[in-house]
C-alpha cells in the first residue's frame, strides 16, 4: 500500500512500512534499538539518543480512552460505519463522529474514530481496542471499538 493511502498530506516517508502494516491489519510503532524508547506514531530516528536503529513493534491489546471529542462535519472520505450519509459538504454531514485517544498499557497513545458506540455512551476511562480499517475508497484509518 502506498503511504498516501494513509496520509492525505504525505506521500512518502522513511516509515512507508507503517501503511503496509496497517493494510495488513497491524498497528505498528517503533522501538529504539539503542535506548529502548518507544514511539507511536512510529519514528525513524530516536528523538532521545538520535539513533536511526529502530525495530517495528506491533501495538495491540486493550487500552483506556484518555480523551475524546465529536466531529459533526467529518471529511468526505470518512465512512467507517456511521449512518445518515448526505452530501455535499460531507457524506456524514451532521452525524456525530466521535474520535478519541486510547492509552495502551505500554504508555503509547493511538488516535482513532469511534464509530460503533453512541456519543452519550462514551466516557474517559472506557476500555477499547484500536483496529485498522480500510475505507471504501481504499484508504486506511484506525477505529476504536469494544
Ligand atoms: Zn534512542
Amino acid at each position: 500500500m502506498e503511504f498516501k493511502d494513509f496520509s492525505r498530506s504525505i506521500n512518502h516517508t522513511k516509515l512507508d512500512k507503517f501503511a503496509d502494516y496497517l493494510a495488513s491489519g497491524k498497528i505498528m510503532g517503533t522501538t529504539c534499538k539503542k535506548c529502548g524508547s518507544r514511539y507511536y506514531p512510529p519514528r525513524a530516528d530516536c528523538k532521545k539518543c538520535f539513533s536511526d536503529g529502530m525495530d517495528w513493534v506491533e501495538l495491540k491489546g486493550r487500552g483506556k480512552l484518555i480523551t475524546f471529542t465529536s466531529i459533526n462535519v467529518p471529511p468526505d472520505y470518512f465512512d467507517v460505519g456511521f449512518k445518515n450519509l448526505t452530501p455535499p459538504f460531507s457524506k456524514a454531514r451532521y452525524t456525530a463522529c466521535p474520535i478519541g485517544i486510547l492509552r495502551l498499557d505500554n504508555g503509547l497513545s493511538i488516535m482513532g474514530w469511534i464509530p460503533g458506540i453512541a456519543l452519550k455512551e462514551i466516557s474517559v476511562g472506557l476500555e477499547l481496542v484500536a483496529v485498522p480499517v480500510t475505507l471504501p475508497d481504499g484508504t486506511v484509518t484506525i477505529k476504536l471499538c469494544d
